[in-house]
């Protein structure tokens, strides 16, 4: 019997492929039509600037393994126990998988920056989301919607996180290094723009990180104003006009931008609540899926035998996203053979 892994996002294949090393079999869920998840919409990664297509073909490679049973396209839609304690899965196209022990890797889905609507995004074409931003640097064009390279761009963080009006007061623990690395990036695409990261506090706590912010500073001329946007609005010419309170100096500020990139947060993954209660797990006061002990069973469920990994728990990056999934695996060996 099998060990089931529901998505095959970073998490999900790397737990899969230490899984199976150890002697495991892995029924391998993915509901998407190619494997990496939220990778898939990524440049370059932070602080190594390190090729995201390279590690998801890493990923790839490695879930080649013959103990590893991939289904794409296929979401699981109906959970039961037998008596034994075996975990019976009904997929939608009709297929029933069993296993020892079931791990959830769904992850995240980013922020819907329409929420966020005092901000502009789908109204203005100027404004546009960091991820949007990952695609074009994938695309090498960075542009206006009137086809111009923009002399000025504002990169604005905590959007969909930290802020109580929306009722998302936890912190995305990735948009401020990602502020960085793209500001960075944009630097080097365009070296006469003015880029400039309005943040409420800057938390760049993984290794490279703070290096990272200090050279955006002193090599890439970065602007970084402590602030948060109150409001956008367009002139004619469709450049973008912000209004900011400055909370270092303590005074608004208004100026115009040619580009906006909202650093959209993490939420739950898309389906989250349907799998938290069809696996009769308990959801996280941030949304996401309860863990047992935040300290000792952090990869542990309250269900005997379901476990969670990566994204689905908490925000979390990328490397500690990894880190999470070999430690679900060590878990879940543990747990077979006790
Ligand atoms: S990582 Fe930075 S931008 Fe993201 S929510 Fe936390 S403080 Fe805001």
């Amino acid at each position: 019997m099998s060990v089931i892994i529901i998505g095959a996002g970073p998490a999900g294949c790397e737990a899969a492929y230490r899984l199976a090393r150890s002697g495991e079999s892995v029924e391998l869920i993915e509901k998407e039509a190619e494997i990496g998840g939220n990778l898939n919409n990524w440049y370059q990664l932070f602080p190594d600037r390190k090729q995201a297509a390279d590690l998801k073909a890493k990923l790839r490679k490695n879930i080649e393994h013959p103990q590893i049973h991939l289904h794409l396209k296929s979401k699981p839609v109906a959970f039961s126990r037998q008596g034994d304690g075996t975990i019976q899965l009904t997929l939608d196209d009709g297929a029933l998988i069993t296993g020892k022990a079931l791990l959830v890797a769904s992850g995240f889905r980013t922020f819907d920056a329409h929420r966020k609507e005092e901000y502009g995004y789908g109204i203005y074409e100027n404004v546009i989301t960091s991820v949007e931003l990952e695609n074009a640097f994938i695309n090498h064009q960075i542009n206006t919607s009137t086809g111009h390279a923009p002399k000025r761009i504002g990169l604005i963080h905590c959007v969909g996180s930290r802020d109580e009006k929306i009722c998302r007061l936890y912190c995305s623990k990735l948009c401020c290094v990602t502020a960085v690395k793209q500001a960075i990036e944009l630097r080097e695409m365009l070296p006469e723009a003015e880029i400039l990261c309005f943040y409420m506090d800057m938390r760049m706590f993984g290794p490279g990180y703070e290096e990272m912010y200090r050279e955006a500073q002193e090599k890439y001329n970065i602007k970084f104003v402590r602030g948060r946007l109150s409001e956008a609005s367009e002139d004619r010419e469709k450049r973008l006009i912000i209004k900011v309170e400055d909370t270092l100096v303590g005074k608004p500020l208004k100026m115009t931008l040619d580009l906006m990139v909202l650093m959209v947060g993490m939420e739950p993954a898309e389906g989250n609540d349907q799998l938290i209660s069809m696996l009769n797990l308990q959801t996280a006061p941030n949304g996401f899926i309860q863990v047992s002990d935040p300290h000792s069973g952090t990869n542990c469920t309250h269900q005997k035998g379901i476990f969670v990994t990566g994204c689905s728990s908490s925000p979390m990056n990328l490397t500690d996203t990894l880190t999470d999934a070999r430690s679900a695996a060590v878990t879940i060996s543990e747990y077979l053979n006790s």
